[in-house]
């Protein structure tokens, strides 16, 4: 008997355990998909589908712990132990809408038939309890040659669901792979279809092909194939251009800087995944202030947005003031407003990446050497701000207000600002008197000049 290498040995035997369950009823049911494509490469498996015979309502009264979590599609949970299995009942997808996933399905008798529904032939193989394999694509085959081919005629699979052109190039790759020539050749032939999608699903496959092991590769064959171009999200401005939307894909790659950017993208870590985003839209040419509308357009969650566009800001902002001061006093101050005013977590993630930038770009050794002494400073300055929130300092707006005498107003908050940044800076101590001094030195200073 196979045994299986790349999973939790406890998941096998409750995932063996639903599958006898099955057989013992009478029922045919196999693993299939992603965790038998992933065990063929070795690749750690994280969940185990399993296909059945069996109707929905049979696996429903079989077990005793379900969840009916895509009943129309013939997807029932069970839960067995601390661990969930999902079982779909054999079927055929038809009557596709709108380039988008099937409206109905009909359950079919025999697993060589669902198989054939499925996209790629390595995600066409059903394995059973014993740990045979029924592969009738090839599915092993295109394994070991690092082939994505589709079950069956490319064109007609990617006009039944065009997200599948998306699924080709994100395993393409995440595994390293080539797409098979007559794929690619279909692909290009129905892109357009891609529009059809909604974009968090789109979003989804760009994740994956973004934060896997080998990005560049998957923005290599987005650009080759112009498939971005169909998304329905709009690019915004600076990313898109005027002329068309293809300049997002066009411009991949294409000069030297971004190059070196887009290098580094390997380097850096995948959580948080702002790290990647930042360097990425950064090296398509996006400002700033166009990260948050593009994100949330392309339906990031509003945090991830944030944190990239944070890191963006951080480092347009840090490229100016190492433009405009070389003293390293005033320079160190402006660190500090910046980190105050964007925030550690966006200071800190700004360090983290721009030591892969410098560890990828392509430097003569002397300013190799230059860069690393400034990203040292840098850091160490970091690490120096104790205070990031007004709250954090010893006195509060109403010390202050208590101590003016006199209403509040815009130049409160100015105020508590500055003093927010003269002791994140080392200026102050964040001691009640000493800060309550400064104000009251502040204060007359003020009174003099409108005197
Ligand atoms: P991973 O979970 O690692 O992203 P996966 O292959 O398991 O990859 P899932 O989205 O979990 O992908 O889908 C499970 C299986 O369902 C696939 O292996 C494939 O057989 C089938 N499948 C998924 N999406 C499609 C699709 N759009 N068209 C046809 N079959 C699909
Ligand atoms: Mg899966």
């Amino acid at each position: 008997m196979n045994r299986w290498t790349q999973v939790d040995p406890l998941m096998v035997n409750q995932g063996e355990k639903v599958l006898h369950t099955l057989l013992e009823r009478g029922f045919q049911a196999f693993f299939v998909g992603g965790c038998v494509r992933d065990e063929l490469m070795g690749r750690p498996v994280h969940d185990m589908d399993i296909a059945t015979s069996a109707k929905p309502e049979d696996v429903i009264a079989i077990f005793e712990r379900t969840v009916p979590t895509g009943i129309e599609h013939g997807t029932v949970t069970v839960l067995m132990d601390a661990y969930a299995f999902e079982v779909t009942t054999f079927r055929k997808e038809s009557q596709y809408e709108d380039h988008r996933r099937p409206t109905s399905v009909e359950f079919v008798d025999a697993v060589a038939e669902d198989l054939l529904r499925r996209d790629f032939t390595m995600n066409a193989i059903a394995r059973d309890i014993h740990g045979a394999l029924i592969d009738p694509y090839g599915g092993q085959g295109d394994i070991k040659r690092g082939l994505i081919r589709c079950v069956g005629a490319a064109e007609e699979r990617f006009e039944e669901d065009a997200l599948r052109m998306l699924r080709a190039v994100r395993f393409a790759s995440v595994f390293g792979f080539r797409p098979a020539k007559s794929l690619w050749r279909a692909l290009l032939r129905v892109k357009d279809k891609l529009t059809y999608i909604a974009m968090e699903r789109v979003r989804a496959e760009l994740e994956k092909v973004v934060l896997g092991p080998r990005p560049l590769r998957g923005l290599a064959l987005l650009e080759r194939s112009g498939l971005l171009r169909h998304v329905k999200a709009a690019l915004p401005e600076a990313v898109a251009g005027d002329a068309e939307p293809a300049r997002l894909t066009r411009q991949l790659l294409a000069a030297e800087p971004r190059r070196e950017l887009l290098a580094a993208l390997a380097e850096l870590p995948a959580e948080p995944q702002a790290l990647r985003w930042s360097l990425l839209l950064q090296a398509l040419g996006t400002a700033g202030e166009d990260v948050i509308p593009l994100m949330k357009g392309w339906t990031f969650p509003n945090k991830a947005a944030e944190e990239t566009a944070a890191i963006v800001r951080f480092d347009e902002a840090w490229a100016r003031a190492e433009a405009e001061e070389s003293d390293e006093a005033p320079l160190r101050r402006r660190w500090v407003v910046l980190q105050v005013t964007l925030g550690q977590a966006a200071s800190a993630f700004w360090l983290r990446r721009q030591a892969a930038v410098l560890a990828a770009a392509s430097l003569p050794e002397a300013q190799r050497i230059t860069e690393r002494e400034r990203l040292a400073l840098a850091r160490r300055w970091h690490g120096e701000v104790r205070v990031h929130a007004l709250s954090e300092l010893a006195i509060s707006g109403k010390d202050v207000l208590e101590l003016a005498g006199k209403k509040g107003g815009p130049w409160l908050g100015e105020l508590m600002k500055r003093l927010l940044i003269s002791v994140a800076a080392g200026e102050i101590h964040n001691d009640k008197q000493a800060l309550l001094n400064y104000v009251k030195a502040g204060l007359s200073e003020a009174w003099k000049q409108t005197d």
